[in-house]
């Protein structure tokens, strides 16, 4: 703080007036030995990839005096012939559409076909942001519970939907904090009678179990549909905020009208290019961590405890009277999970086969002694 400047509170400033008792997202960023706490990929790119990326945005910074293509056709081409590759269906650049996280992704869209008098439909528990992004688009937010086993209760589901009309219908899959997939049938059901958008967000798809479809491949049917995925989960790619979706090039231009002019810089795109271009490395320990989460799901059931399956790279648990004594316990063991999900459970992110260990060992001692 610099004691010449004049100091003012949030409270004397004409903040809006929906946003005064609002607090701001974000998980605890703590710097403790064993981090799974935000479902990132635990493994480091290698040394050779820190090159070839490096070299990639150091190319970029050539013509860095110039904006970047606004429209960043490179990075559509590579990421649609990555999600060709990932789901058998031949997607075109010109359905694809990317922006800096996921996040900014499903926000574009609700400022697209959100709005004041407009509604979403969402079904918890969910992911927070989905709060978020109706927050700032003033649009209003239904949500319906999930089932027992965190699946959707199609009936209700439908009957929801009939009565509100929602421009904008949520469906995660995997789901957030759950880990549970949809079966594409059920989103079928929803995209037959939806009347505005219907967002798959399979942040987690690449985790998913085998034999688990994705919705890409209901796209060639369904205009209406947009499936987001991101760089930040499978990719290994957290830090550098990338996220995309496919749909019909119609709602691309839609989200051409919101988006700000070149929201994605030469770095980025250089970046995200090379990154898919070794799709292959990025992509390497994916197969790892599927087999860590379901020793991980094996692991805590056989402690008795509940826990829902998971098509992700994390693995909800519980259930705990007290799950911040849980939290905080593990805390103490140097290991940071997350509260997330219903208030009995926790959410721990896949780390690699040292942290789960460190992850086991917490628990079981803070497990002993509460
Ligand atoms: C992590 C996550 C995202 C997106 O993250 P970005 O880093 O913004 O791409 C989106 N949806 C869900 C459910 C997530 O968990």
């Amino acid at each position: 703080m610099q004691p010449s400047w004049k100091e003012v509170s949030l409270s004397d400033l004409p903040l809006r007036e929906d946003l005064k008792s609002q607090h701001a997202y974000g998980a605890p960023q703590l710097d403790m030995p064993v981090c799974l706490n935000v479902n990132e990929n635990p493994y480091p790119p290698s040394p050779s990839l820190v090159e070839h990326i490096a070299t990639a945005v150091a190319n970029a910074a050539r013509q860095a005096n110039r904006y970047p293509d606004r429209d960043f056709a490179e990075l559509r081409s590579h990421l649609a012939a990555y999600l060709t590759h990932d789901t058998g269906v031949m997607v075109d650049a010109s359905s694809i559409w990317a922006a800096n996280g996921s996040n900014e992704v499903i926000q574009q869209i609700f400022q697209a076909f959100g709005g004041p008098g407009r509604s979403a439909l969402a079904f918890t528990p969910a992911y927070p942001m989905y709060d978020e992004y109706c927050r700032t688009t003033f649009t209003h937010l239904h949500t319906l519970p999930r089932t027992g086993n965190f699946m959707l209760d199609l009936n209700q589901a439908i009957d929801s939907i009939r009565e509100h009309q929602p421009s904008v219908v949520l469906l995660t899959s995997p789901n957030n904090p759950t880990g549970t997939a949809l079966p594409v049938d059920d989103i079928r059901a929803i995209l037959d009678i939806a009347p505005g958008v219907v967002v798959v967000d399979e942040a987690y798809a690449e985790f998913r179990r085998h034999g688990v479809r994705s919705a890409v491949t209901l796209l060639p049917d369904h205009p209406r549909l947009v499936v987001t995925r991101t760089l930040s989960k499978a990719f290994k790619f957290a830090g550098g905020c990338v996220g995309y979706c496919a749909c019909a090039s119609a709602i691309i231009e839609a989200l051409k009208l919101v988006r700000l002019p070149y929201h994605l810089s030469v770095f980025t795109q250089a970046a995200a290019c090379a990154a898919l271009v070794a799709r292959d490395e990025m992509l390497s320990q994916v197969e790892a961590i599927k087999a860590e989460r379901d020793a991980t799901v094996i692991w805590l059931r056989s402690q008795g405890l509940a826990v829902a399956d998971s098509d992700a790279n994390f693995v909800m648990f519980g259930k705990f009277a007290d799950r911040h004594r849980v939290w905080s316990g593990l805390l103490r063991h140097g290991v940071l999970v997350r509260e997330a999900g219903p208030p009995e459970y926790l959410r721990v992110s896949i780390g690699t086969a040292a942290e789960m260990d460190e992850f086991r060992t917490a628990l079981l001692a803070v497990m002993a002694s509460v």
